[in-house]
């Protein structure tokens, strides 16, 4: 066996597992502690410039300028007692990282410490040297500088001894130039949306805020094993490997217990994570070997999107400590489950209602039933952008693969929901409706169990589906930001709610009261959007054809999925809300063009590389040996019996040389169409050009290569293959 691997191997076969014997540790007494939360403000501010935060943090205002160096002194005071060095303004960029850069606290003078500058005004804002930072063509040279701003909605905090400030990048023009931004004006929308649309059944609520809980997979593959692969280290994914004999298809896995080396690594980021205020709550297997989901409790969605960006981070941080890669790309290995983040989404008020929870009362279900349908009504009309903010490289290879949610966007309701919905049709019409037929429908609503238990989803194949108090999302990739579908789903439901009262409010002025004006419109809406609703099977080849007849978007690439975010409809709805300007949301389409052909090209390379630097010189050593081996018979043996007896390896030759040659000529096409498609200046054309004329070659080598690596002596063979990177743990 080539060194490399063999090495590899054995470093991976031989870790010793550290248990971590923290396992009295209490939970409640660490939690947060690396937060500055409401109890450390407490400590370190005065009682008035406390109430004053406090009130900028509910508000959503701008703090101001009179208080900021006092919480400045104090966050520093409060990050130094946490042994905090530096502290940076931290943001997430359009690549869908996050991005920090430190400044010390202390700048060591001659013989004296003196300090930096840690005041109000370093608080607030900050200007990162950011021209590198993805920008769609909206910092032109001339306007290069953007800054961040502290957001504070999102606490500080200490992470590796630096203080990290969430804030919101934007360029001096005053466009957005993050993810942070649009979001906190997306959920803005919402929130006064829905405050309008409760007014009708609870005038007491005064906010909503729209809530996530996601649900993060990932595989765990050994770093020895994983350094090995430079298809791993440099794409996230495996571009060649035969697949395993045995991977998941004896569904041992997702029950499995968690292996001991695994568990080490997860107490331990668990542990941190707490430290972070991170309410990380559900571990536990999945599907695939070596692939694993964690959950935490639900949050405000700004926030819970912050914790899953650098709950990422510690993950991948942590598991260099025990030897292990993290890996959250889409797709690493082509024929075991890929890896997702679904995207539980609801909304709540301030007086503690979760709006897509149904209540005890008829009044309670009403106000459900509005949320509930509305927000139908607005994936419904809204399919395809919602497709457009899962449209990734990495996603590409999940959506519609019998794995993940299809690539068409439907609602699942349940059988309890589709019951109700048929009733209201049946039974309201456009004639005044009878004080009997308001009462009968109450009751009936009334009826809706406050939790609702819907077996039929286990399959978890519908993209958009209702699990008894809030929506699941589920074709988010693992690797990505949540911001862009949540940005999305708040922005759309916001229009959609300022859409209903409109409705309700036309025809109360036509003289309807106001529970059969709402009763009308839901029915009228619960019409329009029914095609979008599918209780079936999700995977099979009916639901493609049926949902074709229903005229649902089908959109399988990413380059044609993009194309959503800047139709009419998409600018129209982000200016009523006032969530993207058409400059920002060209910004974004542009970048995600960019990031798309980046992938492709970077992987075009490598998987070129690897054919023809580790693959085809391996496969030729081989064949050399069988040729000196046949050689040597022909010396031997008489010639029948020579025929008779290098039949087989004769044959063995003929096929590796075959596959040696084709792909060789296809790494030569795959070169050349790179050529062509990179002379292409539009973006998009370029990203259009690679999907379809360069990605199609990755397939064709690879299935080369794979039939080589069977055939090859495993001795011989370079790379870790599958079953060492799955199963050993
Ligand atoms: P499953 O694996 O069946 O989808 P989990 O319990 O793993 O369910 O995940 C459910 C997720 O939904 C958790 O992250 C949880 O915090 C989240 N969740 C529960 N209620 C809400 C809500 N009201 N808003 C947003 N997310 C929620
Ligand atoms: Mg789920």
């Amino acid at each position: 066996m080539t060194t490399f691997r063999k090495e590899a191997l054995q470093r991976a076969l031989t870790r010793s597992v550290e248990v971590n014997q923290d396992n009295g540790i209490n939970v409640s007494e660490i939690f947060s502690s690396n937060v500055f939360g409401k109890e450390a403000m407490r400590e370190y501010l005065s009682g008035e410039i406390y109430e004053s935060l406090i009130h900028t943090i509910n508000e959503g205002v701008t703090i101001d300028r009179r208080i900021a160096d006092q919480v400045a002194a104090a966050m520093k005071a409060w990050a130094l007692s946490k042994g905090a060095t530096h502290y940076t303004h931290w943001f997430h960029p359009l690549n869908g990282a996050t991005a920090e850069k430190h400044d010390a606290f202390f700048s060591p003078g001659e013989g004296v410490r003196s300090f930096a500058k840690f005041e109000g005004s370093q608080l607030i804002q900050q200007e990162p040297d950011a021209s590198s930072f993805p920008s769609g063509g909206i910092r032109n040279t001339f306007e290069a500088r953007g800054y961040t701003a502290w957001d504070p909605t999102s606490p500080a905090f200490v992470y590796n001894g630096t203080l990290c400030i969430p804030t919101i990048f934007i360029s001096y023009t005053g466009e957005s130039l993050d993810f942070k931004t649009p979001l906190l004006k997306s959920i803005n929308a919402l929130d006064k949306a829905a405050v309008e649309v409760c007014q009708y059944f609870d005038k007491n609520v005064t906010k909503v805020f729209a809530t996530l809980g996601w649900e993060q997979e990932y595989f765990l593959v050994d770093e020895a094993l994983f350094y090995a692969r430079p298809d791993l280290v440099l794409t996230g994914r495996t571009l060649i490997g035969n697949a395993s004999a045995k991977d998941q298809q004896m569904e041992d896995h997702y029950f499995g217990s968690i292996p001991e080396r695994v568990t080490a690594y997860m107490k331990e980021f668990e542990i941190e994570a707490w430290r972070l205020g991170i309410p990380v709550k559900t571990r536990h297997n999945e599907v695939a070997p070596n692939q694993f989901e964690l959950a935490p409790v639900f949050e405000e969605v700004n926030l819970s999107i912050d914790h899953n960006q650098l709950l990422m981070d510690l993950m991948s941080r942590i598991a260099r400590k025990h030897f292990f890669r993290v890996l959250f790309h889409e797709k690493p290995y082509s024929g075991v489950n890929g890896s997702g983040k679904h995207n539980n989404w609801s909304m709540a008020t301030n007086t503690g209602k979760n709006l897509l929870g149904p209540g005890k009362t008829p009044k309670t279900n009403l106000q459900f039933l509005t949320f509930f349908v509305n927000t139908i009504k607005a994936v419904h009309d809204n399919a395809a952008l919602l497709r457009a903010t899962i449209a990734t490289a990495g996603n590409e290879h999940r959506l519609g693969a019998n794995e993940a949610p299809p690539a068409i966007i439907s609602v699942f309701i349940g059988e309890q929901l589709t019951k109700v919905f048929n009733d209201l049709e049946k039974k309201v019409t456009k004639e005044k409706m009878s004080p009997d037929l308001k009462t009968d429908l109450k009751l009936n609503i009334g009826k809706i169990p406050q939790i609702i238990f819907d077996n039929t989803d286990r399959n978890r194949t519908s993209p958009f589906a209702f699990t008894g108090d809030k929506f699941e999302f589920r074709p988010v990739g693992a690797s990505a930001n949540c911001s862009p579908s949540m940005i999305v789903l708040n922005t759309i439901v916001a229009n959609q709610l300022i859409n209903f009262k409109k409705d309700v409010d036309q025809l109360i002025n036509e003289e309807a009261d106001k529970d059969e004006a709402i009763f009308k419109v839901l029915r009228n809406y619960i019409i329009c959007s029914k095609n979008i609703l599918f209780e079936g099977n999700g995977y099979g080849d009916e639901w493609i054809k049926e949902s074709k007849k229903r005229g649902l978007p089908n959109i399988k690439d990413t380059p044609r999925a993009l194309e959503a975010y800047i139709s009419e409809k998409t600018r129209k709805i982000f200016k009523i809300t006032n969530v993207l300007n058409d400059r920002e949301l060209e910004a974004r389409y542009s970048i995600e063009y960019e990031i798309y052909t980046k992938m492709l090209q970077i992987e075009a390379r490598v998987l070129g590389d690897l054919a023809l630097n580790h693959v085809i010189p391996t496969a030729l050593k081989y064949q050399n040996l069988l040729l000196e081996n046949v050689q040597g018979l022909k010396g031997i043996l008489p010639d029948k019996e020579f025929k008779k007896q290098s039949a087989y390896q004769v044959e063995l030759i003929t096929e590796i040389s075959g596959h040696i040659d084709s792909i060789g000529e296809l790494v030569q096409d795959l070169i050349n169409a790179r050529r062509k498609a990179n002379v292409i200046e539009d973006f998009k054309k370029k990203a259009v050009e690679y999907c379809d004329h360069v990605k199609p070659y990755f397939e064709k080598i690879r299935s080369h290569v794979d039939k080589l690596e069977i055939l090859v002596d495993d001795e011989l063979w370079p790379l870790p293959k599958y079953r060492e990177m799955l199963f050993i743990k």
